[in-house]
């Protein structure tokens, strides 16, 4: 296992919009700070796969303006329905975090395994070890939890807010027709059935796709009856049918276990009072949409960590 030598100001888990968030603000307030990241790319949940040089966004599908900072993200969208006013990217909605990582120090491919304090934080994977003065965690709350349980954390009220929250899980259905489909197929439903959340004609948001492409995101009761199915495949069928769609040329799908927080908590973050420990993402400030939470929780930790160093 690789140690890096390098003390840092703060590491940072998890490299979605939080955890940029946070890192951003931090660099410019004159912090070194680490990002790590499990996945080859960065932005979690603002996710975008490309399928035959096609972007298909298969997490958030696109920005409300919800609040103050979904309302500054707007400035890097276009229009893509007006009402609902809904933005998306036109190069995927991943290229709205890959915005934020210019000048970060990213570790991805780097799955944190456990996390242990002594005079600082050591910040383990089998990838290697790297070591911080603090320690932000910006990951969804059940894995936040099985990580700290993994390490020499105890602090008792810390843990059980931890694991009062819990996620809805969603399963992405990404359907490619070569053959143009309705003209008056809607860009984007809602619930149209119990098994389907959202369904959108994702090939709208890009400059003259090459095909029609469809996104699907399961109903949360249907993602969680059907989460472990292999192949997952072999459903699409019946919800392609619900959404009123032929069978496509090709098929892909995607599992979020932890898609959007239902039981939140009402903090803007948490703060270990033991050691330099913060935890923010989606699951806090509960009256606000998960995305916008999610910017408004990691800019609470910053504005107190600065406000505390001064
Ligand atoms: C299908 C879908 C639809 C959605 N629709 C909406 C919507 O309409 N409106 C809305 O407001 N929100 C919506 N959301 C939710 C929104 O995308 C999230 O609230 C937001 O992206 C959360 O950002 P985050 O940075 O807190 O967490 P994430 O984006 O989950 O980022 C966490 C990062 O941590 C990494 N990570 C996790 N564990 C580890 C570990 N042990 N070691 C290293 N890295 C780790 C992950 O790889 C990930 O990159 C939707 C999400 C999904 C999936």
């Amino acid at each position: 296992m690789s140690v890096e030598n390098f003390l840092f100001d703060f590491g940072i888990i998890g490299a979605g919009i939080a955890g940029l968030t946070c890192a951003k603000r931090l660099q410019s307030g004159g912090f070194s700070v680490v990002v790590l990241d499990k996945s080859r790319g960065v932005g979690g949940r603002l996710a975008t796969r490309r399928i035959d040089s096609t972007p298909v966004d298969h997490g958030l599908p696109y920005i409300t303006p919800d609040g103050q900072y979904t309302e500054n993200l707007i400035s890097l969208c276009h229009p893509w329905t007006s009402s609902p006013p809904t933005y998306i990217h036109p190069d995927g909605i991943n290229s709205i975090p890959k915005s934020l990582r210019e000048g970060l120090t990213i570790h991805r491919n780097f799955l944190v395994t456990s996390v242990a304090y002594g005079d600082t934080w050591r910040i383990k994977s089998e990838a290697g070890e790297v070591a911080a003065k603090s320690l932000i965690i910006a990951i969804p709350a059940p894995q936040a939890l099985s990580l700290l349980k993994n390490s020499n954390f105890t602090e008792a009220d810390f843990l059980q807010a931890l694991a009062s929250v819990h996620y809805e899980p969603c399963i992405t259905f990404m359907a490619g027709y070569s053959q143009p489909l309705p003209d008056n197929y809607p860009l984007f439903s809602r619930s149209i059935t119990a098994d389907i959340r959202w369904v959108g004609l994702d090939s709208s948001k890009r400059v003259n796709p090459p095909q029609s492409l469809i996104v699907i995101h399961s109903s949360p009761d249907f993602a969680a009856a059907n989460f472990d199915l292999s192949p997952l495949e072999s459903l699409a069928p019946m919800l392609l049918s619900q959404a009123g769609l032929p069978a496509p040329d090709w098929l892909q799908v995607h599992r979020w276990r932890y898609a959007l927080p239902l039981i939140r908590l009402p903090f803007d973050y948490l703060k270990s009072s033991i050691v330099p420990l913060y935890i923010c993402g989606d699951f806090c400030c509960d009256s606000l949409p998960p995305l916008e939470a999610a910017m408004t929780s990691a800019v609470a930790v910053v504005n107190a960590l600065i406000y505390q160093s001064c």
